[in-house]
C-alpha cells in the first residue's frame, strides 16, 4: 500500500497555546503542511504580555522548568534552542517567606539545600529532605519510563507501553506509593512543617491539592533540581514568540483572530473531517490538534456528536484544577530583599487548601506567590521600579463567585499579606500601574474549564496523574494537546502534550 507523503497530509490546529504551537512545530518540521487558528490577536495563549507605562509583565506563567522539552522541538526542525531563547538559569529557586518571620530559600543544588534546612530546621528534616529526593527522583525516572513522551490516557496505556506486563513494572508500580498523596509521602520524609510546607508547593504547578494529589507527583522536586528553573530573557512571553518565529519559519499558516466554532465529523459523528471558523468558513483538514482545552472541546466543538461525547464523559469525572487571581503591579521602587521567584506563605496550609480545593472557596490566609522579574531583568521597570506579579489560586469558578464584587475585598487581603509577611510595608503608596485578572477574566480570556488555570486537577490518589490522552479515543483523526490533555498543565508538561499529539499523529498518518 503506497503511504501519503507528509506533506499531502493537512492538519488544523485549534489554539495557539503552547501545546498548540509545540504541535505545529513538530508537525512542520517533519514535512506535514498545518494551519494553526488563534481566536485571540496573540500566540501563546496564557503566556501572554502585558505593557503598561514602561513595565512589561508576563501575564501567566512566570517559572519555566525542564527546558529539555523546549529543546527537543527545537530539535525536531534541526535548530537550536539557544539561537532563539536566552535562558538564564535562576538560583536559589524560590525564596520563602513565613508567617512567622523566618525566610528559607530553595537552593537548586540538593546538599546545599539539605545543610540549609539542618540550619533553618533541624537534622531530621535535612536527612528527610535527601530522601525525599531520592523518592522524588525515583518518581521522576517512572515518569520518564511510562507517561513522558508517549500517548497515555490510563493506566492501561502504561503497561501497553512497557510491552506486557513485566516484573520491573510491577517494582515500579508499587514504588508509586498508590493510593497515598504527594502531602503524606512529603511528611512521612521531613517533620517540619515549614519545610513541608515548602514542597506540598510542587504540586501547585499543577493546581491541586497536596493532600488529594498522587505521590508520583512527588517527582516534580527531582526534575526542578536536575535541569533547574530558568527565565527567558525578556520574560516569559519569549517562548511562545520563539516558537511562534519557529513555525513561521517552517511555513506553518498562523492565523490568529480566528476562533473556531465547530469541529466538523462525518455523518456517523465518529469522524473528525475538519474546523468551521467564526465567520462560517467550513474548512477540510486530514487530522485536527485542539490544544483547546479537552472538556471544552467535546462539549462545545463536538456538541452535536452526542454518542462519542458520551463515552468522553463516562470515562472519568472531569475536575477543573484550580484558578486563581493575578495582580500587575508596577511600583515606583525596587524591593531588593526579593529573588526573582518568591513564595509568602499561608500560616496553615491544611486549612487554606482545604477552603480552595475542598470548600471551593477563596482562603482567608492565602499563600501568594510574587514574581519580581527585575532581578533577572532590570529593564522590564522603569529605573529603581519594580514590576511586581502577584498570583494567589483560588478555586475554580463556582457558580455563585461573582469575581467583580469579590475582587476588591480580596485585594485587600493580598495586600495586607504582602505589607505584613514580605517585608513590604509601603507596599500600597509605591502602586503606579496596576491590573488584574479574576478568575472570571481567565476563564473569558483563554477559554479554559471553569477558570481553571491548570488544566484538570490531578486529584485521585490512585489515577489522578492521568490525563485525557493526546489521541482521542472517541474521535478518529482528532488529537489532544494542552494543560488539560496528558501529560497535564504547565509550561513543559503542555509543550510536551503538543510534541506527542503531533508524534502520535504522524505515527498514525505518515
Ligand atoms: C496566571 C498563571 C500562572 C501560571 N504560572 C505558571 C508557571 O509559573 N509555570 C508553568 O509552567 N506554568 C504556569 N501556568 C500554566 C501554564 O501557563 C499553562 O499550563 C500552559 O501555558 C497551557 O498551555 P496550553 O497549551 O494548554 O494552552 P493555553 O495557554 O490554554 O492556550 C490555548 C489557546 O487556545 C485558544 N483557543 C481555545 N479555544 C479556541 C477555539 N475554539 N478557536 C481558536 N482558538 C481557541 C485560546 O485562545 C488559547 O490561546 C500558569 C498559568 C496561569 C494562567
Amino acid at each position: 500500500m503506497t503511504q501519503p507523503s507528509p506533506s499531502s497530509q493537512r492538519i488544523a490546529i485549534v489554539g495557539g497555546g503552547l501545546g498548540g504551537l509545540a504541535a505545529a512545530c513538530t508537525l512542520a518540521a517533519r514535512g506535514l503542511s498545518v494551519t494553526l487558528f488563534e481566536k485571540s490577536d496573540w500566540l501563546g495563549g496564557k503566556a501572554a504580555t502585558l505593557d503598561v507605562d514602561g513595565y512589561h509583565f508576563d501575564m501567566g506563567p512566570t517559572i519555566l522548568t525542564v527546558p529539555s522539552v523546549l529543546r527537543k522541538i527545537f530539535a525536531e526542525a534541526g535548530r537550536k534552542l539557544e539561537d532563539y531563547l536566552d535562558l538564564i538559569r535562576l538560583d536559589p529557586q524560590w525564596r520563602c517567606f513565613y508567617e512567622n518571620g523566618s525566610i528559607l530559600d530553595l537552593e537548586e543544588d540538593r546538599e546545599r539545600m539539605a545543610l540549609a534546612i539542618g540550619k533553618y530546621a533541624d537534622d531530621r528534616s535535612a536527612q528527610g529532605y535527601r530522601d525525599f529526593l531520592r523518592f522524588s527522583e525515583r518518581m521522576h525516572a517512572i515518569s520518564d519510563r511510562f507517561f513522558f513522551y508517549r500517548n497515555v490516557g490510563g493506566m492501561k496505556d502504561m503497561i501497553d507501553f512497557s510491552v506486557g506486563f513485566k516484573p520491573k513494572l510491577l517494582v515500579d508500580v508499587l514504588a508509586m506509593r498508590m493510593g497515598h498523596s504527594v502531602a503524606g509521602t512529603v511528611r512521612k520524609y521531613v517533620p517540619d512543617h515549614r519545610v513541608a510546607q515548602m514542597l506540598d508547593h510542587f504540586t501547585q504547578y499543577v493546581g491541586s491539592s497536596p493532600d488529594q494529589s498522587p505521590a508520583v507527583l512527588c517527582g516534580i522536586a527531582s526534575m526542578q533540581t536536575n535541569e533547574g528553573i530558568w527565565y527567558p530573557r525578556g520574560g516569559t512571553g519569549a517562548v511562545p514568540a520563539a516558537l511562534a518565529k519557529l513555525a513561521g519559519e517552517l511555513g506553518v499558516t498562523l492565523r490568529t483572530g480566528v476562533g473556531i466554532t465547530r469541529l466538523l465529523t462525518d455523518e456517523t459523528g465518529r469522524q473528525v473531517l475538519g474546523v468551521e471558523t467564526e465567520t462560517g468558513e467550513s474548512l477540510t483538514f486530514d487530522a485536527v490538534v485542539s490544544n483547546s482545552d479537552t472538556v471544552r472541546t467535546h462539549r462545545e466543538l463536538l456538541a452535536a456528536a452526542v454518542q462519542m461525547n458520551r463515552r468522553f464523559e463516562r470515562r472519568r469525572h472531569y475536575e477543573a484544577a484550580c484558578s486563581g487571581v493575578v495582580m500587575y503591579l508596577g511600583l515606583d521602587r525596587a524591593y531588593e530583599h526579593l529573588l526573582h521567584h518568591n513564595f509568602v506563605f499561608s500560616k496553615d496550609p491544611e486549612e487554606e487548601f482545604a477552603t480552595i480545593y475542598r470548600k471551593g472557596e477563596p482562603a482567608d490566609d492565602p499563600t501568594c506567590y510574587v514574581c519580581a522579574s527585575a532581578r533577572s531583568e532590570p529593564g522590564v521597570a522603569p529605573p529603581g521600579g519594580e514590576a511586581l506579579y502577584v498570583l494567589v489560586h483560588t478555586p475554580y469558578l463556582r457558580p455563585h463567585h461573582q469575581w467583580s464584587t469579590m475582587y476588591p475585598a480580596y485585594r485587600r487581603k493580598i495586600i495586607d499579606k504582602l505589607k505584613r509577611c514580605a517585608g513590604m510595608p509601603d507596599i500600597e503608596e509605591r502602586i503606579k500601574v496596576e491590573r488584574y485578572l479574576t478568575p472570571q477574566d481567565i476563564h473569558d480570556r483563554y477559554r479554559v474549564f471553569q477558570g481553571a488555570i491548570y488544566g484538570l486537577a490531578s486529584h485521585g490518589k490512585w489515577l489522578g496523574a492521568f490525563k485525557p490522552a493526546n489521541r482521542s479515543p472517541d474521535f478518529k483523526n482528532l488529537y489532544l494537546a494542552g494543560g488539560s490533555a496528558h501529560p497535564g498543565p504547565g509550561m513543559p508538561m503542555a509543550l510536551m502534550s503538543g510534541w506527542i499529539a503531533a508524534d502520535t499523529l504522524c505515527q498514525d498518518r505518515v
